[in-house]
């Protein structure tokens, strides 16, 4: 084991911490962080992703919120998936403050502007992961939190059809503008926080160049004529993957299929 394989949570800079949610797994990795944003000496925090329904993960969030002498004013959400928001109605009860996003409260604009205390936070759409993928980022902490869209350690599914690979290059681009401008911390939703955000997304952005080409490739092979022709590609692209991430490289690979039909 690296050291960077051992991740519990934690701070990331003076405004970001994380709180690792108990739902280890092949698709959440370590389990989902819930992310404080908190700025130093203000009374009020936001909470992005409460995550799984779990009453002790939950307490732990707020425990974590109230040591830094706050409380929360605004539950922000990354996309829908279940990991991420399972505990919101649980949570709606605990806490006395808006849901935003995955389908609750008023939709995000492109780049608004959020304000919690003294803390600004962007909302950047970041559609790809799902179809409602948003990131945000914090301009006075050179903080990216990205939710599903890029994370900590491997790489993400693009979960089709709700996600799309198009979207998603186009927001790993978007995301990379922002992290190379200025030093910037990556935030993930699961596995471990970076000190490089822009060097993580251009990983990923060449890792999606390759399994490209690998998909090229294996239609070029003869895979383009299979009975399933998505499961042969995932059995010839994706045969160093655990199986039990195949479904998921399925997922990944119908997406890449839809991308090259429409830009051969
Ligand atoms: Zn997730």
């Amino acid at each position: 084991m690296t050291t960077d394989s051992v991740w519990r949570g934690g701070p990331l800079g003076d405004r970001a911490h994380a709180v690792l949610a108990p739902n280890p797994g092949p698709m959440t990795l370590d389990g989902t962080n819930t992310w404080i944003l908190h700025a130093p000496g203000d009374d009020v925090a936001a909470v992005v992703d409460p995550g799984p329904l779990d009453e002790g993960h939950l307490q732990a969030v707020l425990r974590r919120v109230a040591e830094r002498g706050a409380r929360v004013a605004l539950t922000l959400v990354t996309h829908w998936h279940h990991d991420h928001t399972e505990s919101l109605g649980r949570w709606a009860e605990l806490v006395e403050a808006p849901i935003r996003g995955g389908g609750h409260g008023t939709p995000f604009d492109d780049d608004e502007r959020i304000t919690v205390g003294s803390l600004q936070i962007r909302a950047l759409a970041t559609p790809g992961h799902t179809a409602d993928s948003v990131s945000f980022h914090l301009p006075d902490a050179d903080v990216l939190v990205t939710g599903d869209t890029v994370l900590g350690r491997g790489t993400t599914v693009v979960a089709h059809p709700d996600g799309a690979l198009g979207p998603y290059l186009d927001s790993l681009a978007k995301l990379h503008a922002v992290a190379a401008e200025r030093p910037t911390l990556l935030a993930p939703a699961h596995g471990p926080s970076h000190a490089d955000a822009a060097a993580v997304i251009a990983t990923y952005q060449q890792h999606r160049a390759e399994r490209l080409d690998q998909v090229r490739a294996a239609l070029a092979a003869g895979d383009a004529d299979a009975p399933d022709v998505a499961q042969a590609v995932v059995e010839r692209v994706y045969a160093d993957v655990p199986r039990e991430v195949w479904p998921a490289a399925r997922s990944s690979v119908a997406a890449q299929l839809d991308y090259l039909r429409a830009t051969p």
